[in-house]
């Protein structure tokens, strides 16, 4: 079985002229080929087998999933799917809605969608103190920031820089310093499909899952903010939500992104399965050993899933 995972779905919006986004055509285009060549699983049969622990007669079939609640999974991806009486698995991080707080990841999409990435580069450089940079890094930094610039296209470069080398405690005032820099102000409000509107997702057929409270890198937490971002994300989708199926997707995936005490986190939470980012079909075996980290597939792997944008 081949699951597949959505980020933004959504039409060219000219106020964010670089935004990177899988275009509603050819959404609608990706999923007539998966009906034409795979077919979908469906809930029941999907619900089915990770009870039973083995796949039965779906292991040709797709299974789609749709990570971070950005409002185009209600404005687009949602609508499409019950035109078509298809489901899917929607995993929303919950800090936008217990905190009213963007999300830093989502905030650097929207920075390299609005402006042109040498811009923002120059100015977060400006911006940038070393001592931002844990000690452990601070070597790798200088070789890839300084010496090999030339080698760098700007907006790898700056979300780099975010993501990756400036520790956590620096980097939201720092994307704050680059926006106010640049006059650009975050809605959260329209950014997210609001609570009602999974709600609505929830009743006609969808799974509505954690992908943690604050969307970070969790092998980089500690044991007892793991537990938190975990435990929290999913009391807060059970009160206001729904508490049928609890399922889980890590933050970023890949195995670098989770580790021992995440999927010992979620066994003792009762999560039922859980997805990471890793280029291959669900098998048996993976229903046993796997089910905190089932594999599952991008979007562009595979015809007409290609991001639309001019970076
Ligand atoms: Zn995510």
């Amino acid at each position: 079985m081949k699951a597949v995972m959505y980020h933004y779905i959504r039409e060219y919006n000219s106020q964010l002229p670089f935004f990177r986004f899988l275009d509603i055509k050819n959404f609608k285009k990706q999923l007539d080929f998966f009906e034409a060549e795979y077919g979908f699983v469906s809930k029941a049969e999907w619900l089915q087998l990770i009870n039973r622990k083995r796949l039965g007669g779906t292991e040709g079939k797709v299974l789609l999933t749709f990570d971070d609640a950005m409002s185009c999974h209600y404005d687009y991806a949602f609508q499409e799917l019950k035109k078509r009486g298809l489901w899917g698995i929607f995993y929303v991080p919950t800090q936008p809605y217990q905190k009213d707080k963007f999300l830093d990841v989502h905030r650097i999409h929207l920075l390299c969608g609005a402006f042109k990435s040498q811009e923002l580069l120059m100015i977060l450089k400006m911006l940038l103190d070393e001592s931002m940079i844990p000690d452990e890094k601070i070597i790798e930094f200088r070789e890839q920031t300084y010496s090999k610039q030339e080698n760098y296209e700007g907006v790898s470069e700056f979300k780099r820089i975010l993501n990756y080398f400036v520790s956590y405690e620096f980097r939201e005032r720092l994307i704050d310093a680059v926006a106010t820099e640049l006059d650009f102000l975050f809605k959260v409000s329209e950014f997210y499909v609001p609570v009602e509107k999974l709600k609505e997702m929830h009743t006609n057929g969808n799974l509505i899952g954690s992908h943690t409270i604050s969307h970070l890198v969790m092998s980089k937490l500690s044991d007892m903010d793991q537990r938190i971002e975990i435990k929290d994300s999913f009391d807060f989708l059970g009160t206001n939500v729904c508490d049928d199926v609890k399922t889980y997707c890590h933050p970023y995936g890949g195995f670098h992104s989770f580790n021992q005490t995440t999927v010992d986190t979620l066994n003792s939470s009762n999560v039922q399965f859980s997805f990471n980012v890793e280029s291959r079909d669900i098998c048996d075996e993976d229903l046993i050993s796997s089910i905190q980290f089932l594999p599952r597939y991008n979007c562009n792997e595979f015809p007409f899933g290609k991001a639309s944008g001019l970076k």
